[in-house]
């Protein structure tokens, strides 16, 4: 999500004239785009901008700024009272939320008139709604292309509500427009995003009408993340017939237990959740499936953990992210329960499912030696490309730069943990 947000803050900074720059060395002004799911994430933000203000140090006109989920409704710009995060943070020159960033000219101070004029033009539906700004793709082939934002799940941990509001849709007409435009202009694959993407209106519909640009070179269609309940029969179906749906599906479980799903406030049981996997199993045999899980969550027993792991071996999962529970301050969790599981016991459950993942990751990629996938290849570094295959598979072979792009059938000829090994 923030990968594609950036992509329209970079057509928002083009507009008034600002050229893109790989080295903060160069940089006039930089833009954070951070995520606050999890601490870490944010103590990363910290750790930049220590680094960017040394570089201030030899450019006192570099401007530094934050966006993404760190800002939230109450980090209004110079109100230094309302918003923590000036206050909080030293170095920084302003604050934006993403739903906002078409108010970036303004808040940076763009005077000229030549770039306010660039401003001006700006069109008024795209000042209501920051969706409706064309994003600056990174990738001819590849695009994220978001169908919602925010959140009504209201998961205990999760942040994600608060910071991105509740949830919205995009028009089906908007988001049929983009993928129309995107396959004509030569794209291969998109991943539809939102954060419980599939619970968008008659979601298998949507599938079935982006389906249709396979006339016009549109090979995959990917999407991230779908909220298990909403994972029905239509969707399953989709993704068993439709050309361009991947055997592929990214199921976030969290917890193995009952209990803490509860407590977590997750509307499933993991009975519901193994129905799901038993479907989808058996309209898709041999449908990759990755998952989510969060150990130490509030009062998780090591009985409770010993379930997530057993239900691990039993499902097993062809990738997992596993994450060590940290609070986040203003969820309820955060609010109404005990963050009880000392640091180190959330460390050894965390290394013992990756550890267990490892082993059934590998044990997952061995069945593809053999055999040949096609892989949409991304990247080309001194002589090998990398890229995935149907089943989301990173796969590395030798081939030419020429290959970045077009996807090329290979034969996998070695299975490693996170990655398998192939020939053309
Ligand atoms: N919408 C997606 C997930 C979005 S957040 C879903 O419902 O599955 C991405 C992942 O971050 C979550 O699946 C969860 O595993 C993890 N996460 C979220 N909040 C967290 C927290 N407070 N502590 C640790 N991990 C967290
Ligand atoms: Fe967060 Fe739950 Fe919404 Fe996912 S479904 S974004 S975990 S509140």
């Amino acid at each position: 999500m923030n990968y594609s947000d950036s992509e329209r803050l970079k057509t928002v900074l083009e507009r008034i004239g600002y050229k893109e720059t790989l080295s903060p060395n160069k940089a006039d002004l930089i833009i954070m785009n951070s995520c606050s799911v999890r601490q870490h994430a944010e103590d990363r933000i910290f750790g930049f901008i220590n680094e960017y203000e040394k570089i201030r140090k030899k450019n006192p006109q570099l401007k530094i700024g934050l966006t993404g989920c760190m800002v939230r409704k109450t980090s209004i710009q110079k109100d230094k009272e309302k918003d923590n995060l000036l206050s909080r943070i030293k170095h920084l020159d302003f604050v934006i939320r993403t739903e906002e960033m078409i108010k970036l000219p303004q808040i940076i101070g763009i005077k000229s008139s030549k770039k306010t004029n660039n401003f001006n033009t700006l069109e008024s539906r795209e000042l209501k709604n920051y969706f409706h700004i064309n994003p600056k793709y990174e990738s001819k082939f590849q695009a994220f292309v978001p169908i919602s934002t925010g959140c009504d799940k209201f998961c205990a941990y999760c942040i994600v509500p608060y910071a991105r509001g509740r949830e919205k849709f995009r028009s089906k007409k908007e988001i049929l427009e983009e993928t129309r435009s995107l396959a004509k202009n030569g794209c291969k694959e998109i991943t539809l995003v939102g954060q419980t993407v599939n619970s968008y209106p008659k979601f298998a519909n949507l599938l079935k009408e982006i389906d249709k640009f396979h006339k016009f070179g549109l090979e995959r269609v990917r999407f991230v993340s779908p909220y298990p309940p909403d994972t029905d029969d239509d969707l399953i179906d989709a993704m068993a017939n439709l050309k361009t749906l991947m055997p592929y599906i990214h199921l976030p479980i969290q917890s193995g237990s009952n209990e803490i799903l509860r407590r977590m406030n997750r509307k499933y049981t993991v009975e519901q959740y193994e129905k799901i996997i038993e479907k989808i199993r058996a309209k898709i045999p041999d449908c990759a499936i990755s998952t989510d899980i969060i150990v130490g969550f509030c009062g998780e027993t090591r009985e409770q953990f010993m379930e997530t792991y057993n239900l691990f071996k039993k499902i097993k999962w062809d990738m997992a992210y596993i994450a060590k529970y940290s609070p986040r301050p203003g969820t309820v969790a955060a609010k109404m329960l005990k963050d009880d599981v000392p640091a180190k016991e959330k460390s050894r459950r965390f290394h013992m499912l990756n550890k267990l993942l490892q082993k059934i990751s590998l044990e997952k990629n061995k069945k593809f030696i053999g055999r040949t996938v096609r892989v949409l290849v991304e990247n080309y570094n001194k002589g090998i490309n990398t890229g995935r295959s149907e089943h989301f598979k990173i796969v590395k072979f030798k081939s030419s730069k020429s290959s970045v792009g077009k996807i090329i059938p290979v034969k996998i000829t070695k299975a490693m943990e996170w990655l398998l090994w192939g020939q053309i």
